[in-house]
């Protein structure tokens, strides 16, 4: 936690030098827990991104960058796997994802997400000297999560194995603020019917309270297992108000409650077992009555977390989708498509369900007090 989140590091953007000295950091404990490479005899796994560029962020955003995975591998030789995650990259100085885009100042990411890279080096830990559990596990400290997922993404469409050997997925991001409520938030609980029992067993070992979210789809990297049908949770310890600000430093964790997390994983995954498949399910995203398939896309990967009005955009995912021809960015809140007012992320998803390709709309997005037009052509 310490290091991670220590002001050297500069708030660990994807394809800085700071990124750089915490992938070294990181393949250096992992060998000295005595794990393998994860890859290939290789420790980092390269992509690249292609972010779209916001022309108010501080110089460096908007070039090609390559993030780097680091992957780590507890091999049994078993015929399957478990993949644990944890992004390490951060927010750098701000830029378009800062909740507090007026100052750059390091966001040194202590909750979000050193406290899941802990974690997951504590269950690296834990789990090389146990033998509870016979699948091989890969550890992966993903990069480039907080421009859109690319880490996951690319270690999911590049996978050492076929999806069908990858039992499941667990993904701990946020964790270092459990707190004297000892909730914990779980989503993706509907990806697997295998998760419930295995979860009140692990939250009743460790005096945990669970709060279950049952879609498979949020704002992390387990979004990426689980559009590969692979059953993944998310592990968070809640939102605070420090969340992507300058503020999110290492003195604000609760290390002991940090601990208990990766201790409760740990059982989870003991839980589990080791008895061949879960059997995945895709989960109900949206309420009854919702659409689920659409004609024409954004572009975007929307913000499954905001609780404002509207819909925020989390990522501009597509480079030349149509919200980047458009203009939009990362954080800005669609509330208006055509004549359709978007008061939430279902509304937003009612309001697509009514266009078809080569259609041409007007979206309105409120950025900071500012409210924008943008001619979104599909
Ligand atoms: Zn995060």
């Amino acid at each position: 936690m310490g290091y991670l989140s220590a002001d050297l590091l500069r708030g660990r953007e994807t394809g800085t030098k700071g990124a750089r000295l915490a992938a070294q950091y990181l393949v250096q404990r992992f060998r000295e827990l005595g794990l393998a490479p994860g890859l290939d005899s290789t420790w980092t796994q390269p992509f690249d991104v292609t972010y779209s560029p916001n022309p108010h962020a501080p110089s460096g955003h908007g070039t090609p960058r390559t993030g780097r995975n680091v992957v780590a591998h507890l091999d049994r030789g078993a015929g399957r796997t478990v993949v644990i995650g944890a992004h390490y990259d951060g927010l750098g100085y701000g830029g378009p994802g800062s909740r507090s885009p007026g100052d750059s100042l390091i966001h040194n990411g202590a909750d979000d997400n050193a406290s899941g890279v802990a974690a997951l080096l504590e269950m690296a830990h834990q789990l090389k000297n146990s033998d509870a559990l016979s699948s091989n596990v890969l550890f992966v400290a993903f990069s480039g999560e907080e421009l859109g997922l690319y880490g996951s993404k690319h270690f999911v469409d590049a996978m050492p194995m076929p999806p069908d050997q990858v039992r499941y997925m667990i993904n701990l991001d946020m964790v270092g603020r459990l707190g004297d409520s000892r909730r914990l938030v779980v989503s993706g609980t509907g990806t697997s019917p295998a998760w419930a029992p295995a979860l009140d067993a692990a939250a009743e070992a460790t005096n945990i309270t669970l709060a279950e979210d049952p879609s498979g789809l949020g704002a992390s990297d387990h979004t990426s297992f689980y559009l590969d049908d692979i059953p993944a949770v998310h592990l968070f310890t809640g939102a605070h108000d420090h969340y992507h600000t300058p503020g999110d430093d290492s003195h604000r964790i609760d290390y002991d409650g940090l601990h208990d997390v990766a201790t409760f994983a740990v059982r989870l995954v003991e839980a589990l077992g080791d008895d061949g498949d879960l059997p995945f399910t895709e989960t109900d995203n949206e309420p009854q009555g919702r659409r689920t398939s659409f004609d024409v896309t954004l572009g975007v990967m929307p913000d499954y977390t905001f609780d404002g009005t509207g819909m925020r955009i989390d990522a501009v995912t597509e480079d030349d989708g149509p919200a980047a021809r458009a203009g939009l960015r990362a954080g800005d809140v669609v509330v208006r498509v055509g004549d359709v007012t978007v008061d939430d992320i279902y509304a937003y998803m009612d309001a697509l369900g009514e266009l078809a390709p080569g259609d041409a709309t007007t979206v309105v997005v409120k950025r900071g007090d500012q409210t924008l037009k943008a001619e979104v052509q599909f």
